[in-house]
């Protein structure tokens, strides 16, 4: 296998140095090309959680093996280093980043951690939490109530001078008439674009076939990192304080209230809730992500601080981030798990849906372990084998799925993902005809995966039409074993005693039922055929081939161009019939049921003499222009002719459309009749 960026629990001990050191070199490697991507060129490749995945991944192996930790360890690092076309600007006070927290017991061992280093008398502190605004830090500095600069976070240490782009936001004060006494006052807040305005923006990119943005932090960003402020003036940003760092008038002690005077003088903040304890916070964040669809602009969690300044001071910072504030994230709603197996489902109609069993992980605040695949298809366009990590993205009520393959972790020894030729549950052969998505069983009547729909089917109206035999009683005794094919419907009169028994029927409705299914024995063989439930075969379709073959026997036998001369038999549903009656369980059924007495009477078939095309054979190819190919060839066999999919030297005729191929070259060469569609029009009188 080649280097997992992952490490698995179970390799974690055996391990020896050198592997985990690999190991190590392959996440900052990564971790590194995904930070400059994200923090410099502003176009991640990985979602937000998957990157977190892969630093979790190092942090992980680094706590276990501190002797091994890499002198470039990207973990304590804060962003990337800046591009160098903006002034560079050393921060007077470093610009950390946040810590993180993702469920409850997380955020209990933070307020713990704090509370250590607290005396006595300051245990269990009082705590602000603000949303977790998704967009990109910016220090700005106010010099006697005159903005003068705004600086990115850039590396923690050093950011890049975008005070003229910063200029164009609008909400942001460029004069602050309350801090005109203050010699330097610098503010930090988050620049973001709202939702709607990135909407707009990308719409707007799509139009001028421009680059899009991936999200609206991404958006934001790169706006504000625009080398032409008149660009930057034009994008929808706005700005949200969220600290003062420097010039805080002394008498504010709190956070809370930093940040209502920071509202009083002039800026944009966000919404504010102060608690004492940690059940009030996960109550705060759980109403959070109620609402956060709501806000205009996007979050990514909440962030804790601990509200007294004079206490953060106290707890002071770790090299990355502070003691006294964490993110409290929203869940992950994209992970990285093991793909361990691909398994195939029957649905009720016959469908094959392969189902992809996960390494179990939590995405979207729920435990996923199986995720759809949807059909043969998706896994080709995914390129997915058994074994493969796999990212699992899951949001809100939706269904999981599968958005990303890690290729290159794929282990040496997997396989190809190939159809099952046969049924898992009914051992039927298995058909994907050209053209279609899903894969089908065709044991339609026999397998136990579409019995049901098959029962609730073959005795509704429009086919056997067993009043009387309601689909609740129907269920009832399916779920009982009393019936598990169609054909057991007639054998339920052996079993009244037991129809009496269960569902406590009483002998009249039991006497009912049984005349029903007596009374449907007699019907038509277009009724039949439609209760035989075959894919594709709805009430019409059935009335064609009862007319067209006149009796069971020769439509059972029939090959697929036969079918095809069927009006409205096209080639995907000819060859679902002709697998239909290959499948040897569906001939066993229809066998019983004849046994039982199901019978009709003779097709009267119409004869189509003196029809205009009688006796001769179309072929058609090509694409028309006044109509599809399936109308074309009911017209003609309306008139007579037969319609057969190849050209032979028998072929009367071929109907060329645009784009005719091989079957006009070889009628040429045969000397066959080419007609045009103008000559065909005027033939069926259109
Ligand atoms: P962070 O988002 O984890 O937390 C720190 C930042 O939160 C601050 O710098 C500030 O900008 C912001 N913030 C928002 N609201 C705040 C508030 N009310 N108070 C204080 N700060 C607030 O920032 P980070 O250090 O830039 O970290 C990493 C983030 O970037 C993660 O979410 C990570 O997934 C993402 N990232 C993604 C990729 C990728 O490839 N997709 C690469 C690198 C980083």
């Amino acid at each position: 296998m080649t280097d997992s960026l992952l490490p698995t629990p179970s390799s974690k001990s055996t391990l020896i140095d050198d592997t985990i050191i690999t190991q190590m070199r392959t996440l900052i490697g990564a971790i590194k090309k995904h930070n400059y991507a994200y923090y410099v060129l502003d176009n991640p490749i990985l979602e937000d959680s998957e990157y977190d995945q892969l630093r979790l991944s190092l942090v992980e192996l680094e706590e276990q093996y501190p002797d091994l930790v890499q002198p470039d360890s990207p973990i304590n690092q804060v962003g990337d280093t800046p591009l160098s076309a903006f002034n560079q600007v050393t921060h007077d006070v470093p610009m950390l980043s946040l810590g993180n927290v993702f469920d409850y017991d997380d955020l209990h061992n933070f307020m713990r951690r704090v509370n250590d280093r607290l005396s006595d008398a300051q245990q269990n502190p009082e705590y602000e939490i603000e949303l977790k605004l998704d967009g990109l830090a910016v220090s700005l500095k106010y010099e006697y109530g005159q903005f003068v600069q705004a600086v990115t976070r850039g590396d923690g240490r050093v950011g890049e001078d975008i005070t003229q782009n910063t200029k164009t936001i609008r909400n942001l004060p460029l004069w602050l008439s309350d801090a005109k006494d203050i010699e330097l006052l610098e503010v930090r807040g988050e620049v973001l674009m709202p939702k709607a305005g990135f909407e707009r923006l990308n719409r707007l990119a799509e139009e001028n076939e421009d680059k899009t943005f991936a999200n609206p932090r991404n958006a934001a960003a790169g706006s504000l990192r625009q080398l032409d402020p008149a660009v930057a003036a034009s994008r929808p940003l706005a700005f949200y304080a969220y600290s003062v760092n420097q010039g805080l008038p002394d008498i504010i002690e709190t956070q809370s209230a930093a940040l209502a005077w920071l509202k009083d003088i002039g800026f944009t903040v966000s919404a504010v809730e102060v608690v004492s304890n940690p059940r009030a916070a996960q109550v705060y964040y759980e109403s959070v992500i109620e609402t956060r669809d709501d806000l205009p602009f996007e979050i990514d969690g909440t962030v804790i601080k601990v509200n007294s300044l004079a206490l953060q001071q106290q707890l002071g910072y770790l090299s990355r981030e502070p003691r006294w504030a964490t993110a409290y994230k929203f869940p992950a709603e994209t992970v990285i798990t093991r793909l361990n197996n691909i398994e195939w489902q029957v649905g009720r109609t016959g469908q094959l849906t392969p189902v992809g069993k996960l390494e179990p992980v939590k995405v979207g605040g729920v435990t996923v372990s199986n995720v759809t695949l949807h059909n043969f298809g998706e896994i080709q366009r995914l390129d997915v084998r058994a074994g493969d990590m796999v990212s699992v993205h899951r949001a809100g009520d939706v269904i999981p799925k599968v958005t990303r393959v890690w290729h290159e972790q794929r282990p040496d020894n997997s396989e190809p993902v190939t159809l099952p030729s046969n049924c898992p549950v009914c051992d039927s052969p298995v058909i994907l005809p050209e053209g279609e998505a899903l894969a089908r069983c065709t044991g339609g009547l026999f397998c136990p995966a579409q019995q049901q729909e098959a029962l609730i089917h073959f005795v509704s109206r429009r086919a056997m039409d067993i009043d009387g035999l309601g689909e609740r009683w129907l269920i009832s005794f399916f779920e009982h074993g009393l019936v598990k094919t169609v054909a057991d419907i007639y054998q339920l009169h052996n079993h009244q005693d037991d129809l009496i028994t269960y569902e406590k029927l009483g002998e009249k409705s039991v006497n009912n039922i049984i005349s029903a299914i007596e009374d449907s024995k007699h019907t038509t063989l277009a009724r039949f055929i439609y209760a035989l439930g075959i894919r594709g075969v709805g009430e019409t379709t059935a009335q064609n081939l009862a007319q067209q073959f006149g009796e069971l026997d020769s439509l059972m036998a029939a090959d697929i161009d036969t079918l095809l001369q069927t009006p409205d038999v096209g080639a995907i549903t000819a060859e679902l019939i002709y697998e239909f009656f290959r499948a040897p369980h569906n001939i066993e059924v229809i066998d019983e049921l004849i046994k039982a007495g199901v019978h009709w009477d003779a097709v009267e078939q119409t004869v189509a003499e003196g029809l205009p095309l009688d006796g001769q054979t179309w072929v058609i190819t090509g694409a028309l222009d006044s109509m599809a190919r399936d109308e074309a060839k009911a017209k003609l066999q309306a008139l007579g002719a037969k319609v057969v999919g190849s050209v032979s030297a028998k072929t009367t005729a071929l109907l060329a459309g645009e784009k005719a191929g091989s079957k006009l070259t070889k009628a040429e060469k045969l000397g066959v009749k080419v007609v045009g569609e103008d000559e065909f029009l005027a033939l069926v009188g259109d």
